[in-house]
Formats: C-alpha cells, sequence, structure tokens
C-alpha cells in the first residue's frame, strides 16, 4: 500500500488541476449517475470506483507528461457504464466521444488506462485505425493500462485482458512474441489486436533491457513518440521516432534499449552501430 499512499500524494497536490466536468451516466435509460466530486460517494459502486480511476489516470498523466485531460486543455468525455456488452470502448460519433464500459470492465484500472489512452491519442495523434497505425493505437494503450497499473499499485504486470470478442478470454502478455497476421479489412481492421503485440513485445524488451519500470523512461519516449506520430504510422516510423527520442534524453543504455527491442521483433532488421546519430538516419532499415 506504500506506493499507493504515494501516488495519492501526488494526486493531491495536483487537485486544481483534476478534470472539472466530469460525467459517468448509464447505457441502459442514459440518466445521469453522477458528476464530478459526487461521483466519490455515488450509490452505485461501479460509478464511484471509474471515477476515482479515471481521475488517477489524469492524475498519473498530468504530473508525468504535463497533459491535462485527454486533449491538454481539460477536456474529459463522457463515461457510460452499465453496457451490456462484455466490453469496454472509446469512441467518437459525429463529434461526440465517449467511453463505455460494462461493470467488469469499469472495475479494472488497466482497462480503464487503456481506453484513457485511446482518447488521448485520438485527441493529439489521430490514428487510423486499421493495420500498423490501429497496432500502435492498441499497443499504446496496452502500455499505458500497464503503467498506470503499475505506477498506482507498485506490482508490475505485464498481461492485459483481451477484450476482443471473437476471442472470449483470452490474455494479452507482453512477454510473447506471436507471429504478425497479414492485414485484412474483415479481420479486426487488420488484426490491430493480434499485431499490436508486436510493439507491445519491443516495449516489454526495452523495459527489461534497460532493467527500469513500466513506468520509467521507455514509456516516457513512447509517449512522445505516439503524440507524434502520423495518421498511417508504420511500426518502422514509430520506431524511429521512440529511438529519437531516447537520444534526446542523452542516455546510451536507454537508446541502446530501445533500439535493440526493435531488432528483436525485426521492425527493424539491420544490427545499427552504436555510434549512429539521428534516429532519422535509421529510416533506411526497412523490412
Ligand atoms: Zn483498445
Amino acid at each position: 500500500m506504500a506506493a499507493a499512499v504515494t501516488r495519492q500524494a501526488v494526486c493531491y497536490s495536483l487537485e486544481g488541476s483534476f478534470p472539472n466536468h466530469v460525467v459517468v451516466a448509464s447505457l441502459k435509460d442514459g440518466s445521469t449517475i453522477c458528476t464530478d466530486d459526487h461521483c466519490k460517494t455515488a450509490k452505485d459502486p461501479v460509478a464511484s470506483a471509474l471515477y476515482n480511476t479515471v481521475t488517477r489516470i489524469h492524475c498519473f498523466i498530468r504530473s508525468k507528461f504535463g497533459i491535462k485531460g485527454i486533449d491538454g486543455k481539460g477536456t474529459m468525455a463522457h463515461l457510460y457504464i452499465h453496457w451490456d456488452e462484455d466490453n469496454a470502448a472509446w469512441s467518437c460519433e459525429t463529434g461526440s466521444c465517449v467511453w463505455r464500459f460494462n461493470s467488469r470492465y469499469a472495475l479494472d484500472p488497466k482497462v480503464v488506462g487503456h481506453e484513457y489512452m485511446h482518447a488521448v491519442v485520438s485527441k493529439f495523434a489521430g490514428l487510423n485505425y486499421r493495420e500498423e497505425s490501429g497496432a500502435l493505437d492498441e499497443a499504446m494503450a496496452d502500455v499505458m493500462g500497464l503503467a498506470f497499473s503499475e505506477w498506482f499499485t507498485g506490482i508490475t504486470s505485464w498481461t492485459i485482458i483481451d477484450r476482443d470478442l471473437s476471442r472470449c478470454i483470452d490474455m494479452r502478455s507482453f512477454q510473447r512474441l506471436t507471429p504478425r497476421e497479414v492485414p485484412s479489412e474483415r479481420n479486426d481492421y487488420g488484426y490491430v489486436h493480434d499485431n499490436g503485440r508486436i510493439p507491445s513485445h519491443a516495449f516489454f524488451y526495452a523495459v527489461r533491457e534497460f532493467n527500469g519500470l513500466l513506468h520509467g523512461k521507455v514509456l516516457h519516449v513512447w509517449f512522445n513518440a505516439i503524440l507524434k506520430a502520423s495518421r498511417n504510422e508504420t511500426f518502422v516510423e514509430f520506431a524511429n521516432k521512440t529511438i529519437c527520442f531516447a537520444q534526446d534524453l542523452q542516455d546510451s543504455q536507454l537508446v541502446s534499449a530501445v533500439t535493440y527491442s526493435w531488432l528483436h521483433v525485426q521492425v527493424l532488421k539491420q544490427q545499427i552501430p552504436r555510434s549512429i546519430g539521428r534516429a532519422k538516419d535509421l529510416a533506411v532499415y526497412l523490412i
């Protein structure tokens, strides 16, 4: 509990920057269950738990990356619970964006962190949710879910529950590298969940090589890289961005860990000299 108490203290110190317009509503009838701080003591335990988790994720990203809300301006989307599907989702229709959760996932900090990161990525990078850019979206969401969970609880886990209904209750583990699926429009937007495991495994490898934490420097370079990603970002482009941001931190061990993680998953395919210059020089290493 010591870690959680410390994290809570960080959150309290940022109280003034908490999101100021949070609405938790029910998908059963569209009614509002609670708003803002009233959610802390809402009669619906799922609503209060979700509110508390979201404010902590907000705190985590605000304190680590200086981003307030999902767009840097303090904006929060409405949170809908009581979803009758066994799923959680971030979605935007006609300019209105919402989160939806069934009760099981509303209570899982990893899943809430995952969906929160989808919102941040959509606001900053707007990745096309298909093929490699979609897989990067999924990988970054998984990374954030696990990093937030570790930051808050002090417990490191490399597995996130898979929410792809086609495979029921599968588990997505960062520790396994799975073969790349050939993208197809008819298959999960080009296997965004399956192929997201490739960059996810690179993240695992980099953290392990760096001997760091999930919410440490490797997360920092990934977070900055995804915010600068283009709409149709490829794995290679993203890999080069992470190396570039690692170089900016002037930590040779970090540069080495991040670089070799991408070689390990064969996104970059050539042995790269240790004395490499800027990451843009690596763009020739395509597969
Ligand atoms: Zn997702």
